[in-house]
């Protein structure tokens, strides 16, 4: 049996019929950039994560970079975030002028380890992004403690989180801001490029606003140097139909998370990660560890299944840094870089394909 890693064809044969006329009313009213279909989709993104404001942008490092920068954090300023996520969480910081700081992450979670976040505080310390990563939330209630006492914002990276809980509450509207990833492959994927920002903060909603769209207030006058990072129409049209689905696509995410869970606990060669319980991770990706990965990975491709490697490079030692860090300084990401594999996850994966993936992989290990 063939197990794609992820099949986006099936979801859109689900939901054809509502976004075939969503697409082509835009055409129809040419609101190709910005306009009535974005807002409309952020004022329903803005309720769902339960806040006052949400901004639609072009993608989701673009939304990082812009709420640093309004924020006015850049040049001087150091930004904490982690080691081991996808390299726009630190890029998005460069991008802004600011600079880098790394925190390792543990092995219970793959999530930023907050025991060690107090001592990369400096003083030009100006915020901590924590990563939801693998859709699991971080542990806010820490990082928010951390932040408090040492005077520092607290900036969601929500780009792997569309509805993951912790306490109850969304991924997204527990910091001063959140930042949301719309590409395709994210739980909650428009057709081409998306991103936002979410956020209580009625100055930064302004300033974000401003930030996209050149600077501009009024057409024509630019206050400041902004960018363009409006979001399509097409995309707001395409994310209006699909978030109404986004909290049964997750459910049934973590229904297949549970049956891998099952499936796989108790085995010598699979360690699995842990499910906090004050959490409810959106299984963006359903990731196990396991020596010599790159032998298993090969083996169940010729074996028809599909895996992925979230990431198998850590950000402080991608070339783009060169120089900056070295090997050995953060070692749990390093040790984890070479086990980690992503099994197939998406709402459609049947519970068929599960026990086959699992199965391969048994035999495989
Ligand atoms: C996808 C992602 C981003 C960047 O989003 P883009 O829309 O691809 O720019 C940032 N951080 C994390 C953790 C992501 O997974």
């Amino acid at each position: 049996m063939l197990v794609p890693f992820l099949d986006l064809k099936a979801q859109y044969g689900s939901i054809k019929s509502e976004i075939d006329p969503a697409m082509q009313a835009v055409v129809d009213s040419c609101a190709f950039a910005g306009g009535p279909f974005v807002e409309k989709f952020e004022k329903s993104f803005a309720a769902y994560c339960g806040t006052l404001h949400c901004i639609g942008v072009g993608n989701g490092t673009s939304a990082l970079e812009l709420i640093l920068r309004a924020y006015g954090i850049g040049q001087g300023d150091d930004v904490i975030t982690v080691a081991n996520s996808f390299f726009a969480s630190a890029e998005a910081i460069s991008l802004s002028g600011a600079t880098p700081v790394l925190v390792d992450c543990t092995e219970d979670d793959a999530l930023i380890d907050v025991t060690r976040i107090e001592q990369a505080i400096t003083k030009n310390t100006k915020a901590i992004i924590p990563v939801h990563l693998y859709g699991q939330c971080a542990d806010m209630d820490t990082v928010l403690s951390i932040a408090k006492k040492h005077d520092l914002l607290v900036i969601e990276d929500a780009c792997q989180a569309h509805g993951a809980l912790y306490k109850g509450k969304k991924a997204g509207c527990m910091g001063e801001a959140g930042a949301f990833s719309f590409y395709p492959g994210k739980n909650l994927g428009a057709y081409g490029e998306g991103g936002a920002v979410t956020t209580n903060n009625d100055s930064i909603d302004k300033k974000i606003r401003m930030l996209r769209d050149h600077g501009m207030q009024e057409k024509y006058k630019h206050a400041i140097v902004g960018k363009n990072e409006r979001m399509d129409g097409i995309q707001g049209a395409v994310l209006s139909v699909k978030l109404p689905h986004l909290d049964a696509w997750n459910d049934a995410r973590r229904k297949n998370a549970a049956l891998y869970r099952t499936l796989l606990k108790n085995n010598a060669n699979i360690r699995l990660f842990t499910a906090h319980d004050d959490r409810s991770s959106n299984y963006h990706l359903f990731v196990i560890r396991v020596e010599n990965r790159d032998v298993a990975q090969d083996k169940l491709k010729q074996k028809g299944i599909a895996t992925g490697i979230h990431y198998p490079i850590p950000i402080h030692l991608q070339e783009a840094y060169a120089g900056i860090w070295k090997k050995g300084d953060f070692p749990v990401a390093e040790k984890m870089a070479g086990e980690l594999l992503s099994l197939p996850m998406f709402p459609e994966l049947t519970e068929e394909m599960i026990q086959e993936v699992c199965k391969a992989l048994k035999e495989v290990l």
